[in-house]
């Protein structure tokens, strides 16, 4: 007999024990079907095995391969099974992504999210006249806190200085960690005195925190250094590296300050945001990496 079912008409059957089953939309036989769902099982089992070893790419492939496979054929009950599974397997991947950018202790993303991110951004804003700001943050005397506090006291202080620097701010803006006590915040499409504001209403965010309701006696600072660029259509792009590199010179001008202070550069002088601006003494006017 000729298969019809739906108005498809379908292939010869197989043999007598097997009559052909015609479906929607694919002209499909049983037999093809059973194929079809062999190897769907088959992806499926191997996208398992893979999530299991945390080869979360891999396995959302495999998943979708059996996806298709199953899309294909008369089981639409499976489907449903798969689409949830590969939605979680989508979800699983984009957790376990945003972990591995992310710094265990302070939660900020890490150094790996910063490299790509900041390479990223430089790359879309070269010629675009658009500024970018870095700025290398470190937290001040930080040995003296873990020597008189202990190490997990350290911790919590740096825990809570992320959330003081990540307080408000601009859109596209992040915080990473750079490495032990040192953070940089990135901000995107700014001005210099803007970028330079916001680095010092944290800095100040962190001085007046009431830190020694953490610890009594406890006093905690950072000292800052912004570099800001701004490319336009005819400027040599900057690259992260350089970017850093005079965002660490304005730090080590901030130390040398006194610390508890933001360095910027105005033309060719380097100066101190805010009440530091009053400082007398020893601020590098030209300091390496310009
Ligand atoms: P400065 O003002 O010159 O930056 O002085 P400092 O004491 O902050 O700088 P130094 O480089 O001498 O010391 C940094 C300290 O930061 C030493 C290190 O043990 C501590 N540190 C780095 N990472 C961590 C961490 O994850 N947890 C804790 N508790 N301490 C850390
Ligand atoms: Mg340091
Ligand atoms: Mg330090």
């Amino acid at each position: 007999m000729t298969g019809l079912r739906n108005g498809f008409a379908g292939p010869e059957p197989l043999s007598d024990d097997d009559p052909p089953t015609v479906l929607p939309p694919g002209r499909r036989t049983r037999q093809d079907l059973a194929n079809g769902t062999g190897m769907a099982e088959l992806h499926e089992s191997i996208a398992g095995l893979l999530a299991s070893q945390g080869q979360w790419r891999q396995a959302y492939h495999h998943l979708r391969s059996a996806l298709n496979l199953m899309s294909t054929t008369d089981t639409p009950r499976v489907p449903e099974q798969l689409r949830h599974e590969v939605n979680r397997l989508r979800r699983e991947h984009a957790e376990a992504r945003e972990q591995s950018l992310r710094d265990t202790l302070t939660a900020s993303y890490n150094r790996r999210y910063l490299d790509e991110r900041l390479a990223d951004l430089l790359a879309e804003h070269a010629g675009t006249n658009d500024g970018l700001a870095v700025a290398l943050v470190d937290l001040d005397w930080f040995k003296q806190v873990n020597d008189t506090y202990g190490h997990l006291l350290g911790d919590r202080v740096l825990q809570r200085v992320v959330d003081l620097l990540q307080e408000a701010l601009p859109t596209g803006a992040f915080c990473a960690r750079y490495g032990g006590e040192e953070f940089v915040l990135v901000l995107p499409n700014i001005e210099p005195a803007d970028a330079v504001a916001v680095c010092e209403t944290a800095r100040s965010r962190v001085e007046r925190f009431p830190w020694a309701q953490m610890a009594p006696g406890l006093r905690v600072t950072i000292s800052a250094g912004v570099a800001h660029e701004h490319t336009t259509a005819s400027s040599a792009p900057v690259s992260a590296e350089q970017q850093l590199i005079s965002a660490d010179a304005l730090l080590y001008a901030a130390k040398q300050s006194g610390r508890n202070a933001v360095a910027h550069r105005t033309g060719s002088d380097v100066r101190l945001a805010g009440i530091a601006a009053g400082r007398r003494g020893t601020i590098p006017r030209t300091v390496a990496g310009y």
